[in-house]
């Protein structure tokens, strides 16, 4: 059995990628502002990512398993400490600058046949070629699932919100079990299909 490992609950207000403009509006972050395409404004997470995470962003929290604003993981020091000493494979843990914060996501992606794993595709940008949205998906059906039980996984095809590309994390029930044994604050197994 496989379960999404999901946050149950969101920083309010609290962007990885944007902050708010002199006027109160949201915009990109000035530090990864040529990152943006020109046509649709959707950032290259992973560049921006690869910079590091900038100073004005917060992970106000004392859950485990929080997702930000964008819906991004952040996961807390004794998570990862868990993950690690478990010797679970899978993830990628971006400090988060003056916190025990770590911005987590699946490193293990695995080969994903978009014809079967359950996409609706919304608006395509013709520079950038992302789509607006892609939700939905992705399903198991159409996942190469790895044959470890010890790794955290994602879909190579990344999902798409309105804001950001972002992969949501899956894991064998052994993992979850593992999970489970320890108590984490903030994290809601769902049964993957
Ligand atoms: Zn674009």
């Amino acid at each position: 059995m496989i379960y999404a490992i999901e946050p149950d609950g969101s920083l309010r207000y609290e962007w990885l990628f944007f902050e708010d403009d002199e006027n109160g509006r949201l915009v990109v972050r000035e530090e990864y502002g040529d990152l943006v395409c020109p046509a649709c404004g959707k950032i290259d997470e992973a560049a921006a990512l690869a910079r590091g995470i900038g100073d004005g962003f917060r992970c106000r929290t004392d859950r485990d398993l929080v997702a930000t604003s964008e819906d991004w993981l952040c996961a807390s020091a004794r998570f990862r400490e868990f993950v690690e000493a478990s010797r679970l494979e899978g993830l990628g843990f971006v400090p988060v600058p003056h916190s025990d914060y770590h911005v987590v996501q699946p490193t293990t992606l695995v080969e994903t046949d978009e014809t079967a794993a359950g996409f609706e595709n919304h608006r395509l940008c013709g520079t950038c070629g992302r789509y607006s949205e892609r939700v939905a998906g992705p399903l198991l059906a159409g996942m190469q699932l790895p044959e470890s039980h010890s790794v955290f996984f994602g879909s190579s095809i990344a999902n798409e919100n309105v804001k950001v590309a972002y992969r949501p994390c899956f894991a064998h029930e052994d993992v979850i079990d593992l999970l489970k044994s320890r108590d984490f604050d903030g994290i809601d197994f769902v049964a993957a299909h």
